[in-house]
């Protein structure tokens, strides 16, 4: 703990923490101290962990990335985080996103831009880390936490693990429980580690999964062992490549890593084939009406009384207005207005009601799949690599958007989808590759995962 805190001072530069909880780490590391001279170790044992400032802290500021939770400190603790305590982790901090976790680059934060710790070959242009988890994925690689909790809504773990080198899981829909994170877009809300290793991520997700009644779409099913099944080798599955994710103007080297990854598949014994999952070019405009639809009721609640900031007006609903018209930033009111609209009166059928119709037919394309014996799918985790900061999607939003073609799918299926490492660029920076599961099958992204690291 104490070699990790004083790396982060050191790292200041990365704006990875928005807030850092030393005395808290030390009294919590003396804890796991002591258990183990006592010979009582539970399973993570004074493992340093940052936090994502999604996972309401019981006494520590939670702000979500947003002004209008500024000050907010919760008197409660999120069951993923309850879980982690449970087994013996240690808190560092709380690690900067994008604001209510609504972008791709950790560049919509009321707490300032994270910076990834790589850079391009001869460059010294500041790169993104991705997002919306990016002060998670620019603390795991810079080595400011063994590893993080993260949230992934639509690719929020998985692209930003992509853009920094590092292995992210997003489980199933319900693998772990939502209580005490703060909402995005509820159907879609999914917390999973970014880790170093396969294994790390296996063995975080396995703390921080599990059954909890106070989210009613958490699932009743007993957590399996994560960690032995990173171990299992592929032979004898079925891997799917979708074709319809050969979309146009992708690389040559992301091509011929996706291929790459499918001949170490291969070689370790498993079957590849070609698959068709034909509604995938309608998830990304699916999404951005379902995502912003679900944000608009979410976000409602920040109304200046219950949390954080208030701005005062002459009367009660000018001390709203004034409250979110201070507190939220940009992209998030982009979306309450998307999100209102689309569920306003005359347009819900027309946009909301398709959206959802469009969700079960991306659903279904995947269970085709899998009962046709597919095991997992594999795919480029994301079009790009990491690019610079402000480099897009200030003219056009969309142009951020796509940055999540890959990802979306796996969120509007409720599927689990892990990104791993695939290699390097002719620039020198990560790329990732996905591997899609079936539902509450984690297992098999492990162990498909570490055949590819
Ligand atoms: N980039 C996507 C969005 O802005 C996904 C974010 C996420 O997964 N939290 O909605």
């Amino acid at each position: 703990a104490r070699a990790h805190l004083a790396a982060m001072e050191k790292a200041r530069g990365l704006n990875a923490y928005i807030l850092e909880t030393p005395e808290r780490a030390l009294a919590m590391a003396e804890v796991a101290d002591t258990k183990i001279a006592a010979g009582e170790a539970r399973p993570l044992e004074g493992i340093p962990l940052g936090i994502k400032d999604l996972f309401c802290t019981h006494g520590v500021v939670t702000t979500a990335g947003s002004k209008i939770l500024e000050g907010f400190q919760p008197h409660y603790e999120s069951a993923v985080t309850h879980n982690l305590w449970r087994d013996g982790a240690v808190m560092l901090g709380k690690l900067n996103l994008d604001e209510f976790a609504m972008g791709s680059s950790n560049e919509t934060s009321a707490y300032g831009d994270v910076v990834s710790p790589w850079r391009r070959n001869k460059s010294d242009t500041k790169l993104v880390p991705g997002g919306s988890s990016g002060g998670s994925a620019a603390a795991v690689a810079a080595h400011l936490c063994l590893g993080a909790t993260a949230t992934d809504t639509g690719g929020s773990i998985r692209q930003p693990a992509a853009l920094t080198g590092t292995v992210g899981i997003k489980p199933t829909y319900g693998r772990c429980s939502r209580w005490g994170t703060v909402a995005y877009a509820s159907s879609l809300d999914q917390a999973g580690p970014i880790a170093r290793t396969v294994r790390d991520c296996a063995i975080l997700l396995g703390s921080m999964a599990g059954p909890d009644a106070r989210d009613t779409t958490c699932a009743d099913l007993p957590v399996p062992d994560f960690e032995a099944a990173v171990s299992r080798g592929v032979k004898g599955l079925t891997i799917g490549i979708p074709k319809e994710y050969r979309v146009d103007g992708m690389s040559a080297e992301i091509q011929a890593l996706w291929d790459r990854g499918a001949e170490m598949l291969k070689d370790a014994g498993a079957t590849v084939r070609e698959i068709s999952l034909p509604h995938t070019p309608y998830a990304l405009p699916a999404y951005y009406i379902v995502a912003p639809a679900e944000a608009s009721s979410n976000l409602a609640r920040y109304d200046g009384v219950r949390y954080g900031l208030r701005v005062p007006g002459k009367d009660i609903a000018g001390m709203y207005e004034n409250t979110r018209a201070a507190g939220f930033g940009r992209e998030v009111k982009r979306r309450i207005m998307i999100g209102t609209y689309v569920l306003s009166a005359g347009y819900y059928d027309a946009y909301y009601v398709r959206a959802q119709k469009i969700r079960t037919l991306i659903k279904r394309d995947f269970e085709e799949a899998y009962a046709s014996g597919i095991d997992a799918i594999l795919t480029p985790a994301t079009p790009s690599a990491a690019f610079g900061l402000g480099e897009k999607g200030s003219g056009d939003p969309v142009e951020m958007y796509l940055q999540d073609v890959f990802t979306i799918t796996v969120n509007m299926a409720g599927l689990p989808g892990l990104s791993v490492p695939a290699g390097l660029d002719a620039q020198g920076l990560p790329l990732g590759l996905q591997l899609i599961g079936r539902p509450f099958d984690e297992e098999t992204l492990f162990a498909a995962a570490q055949v590819i690291e």
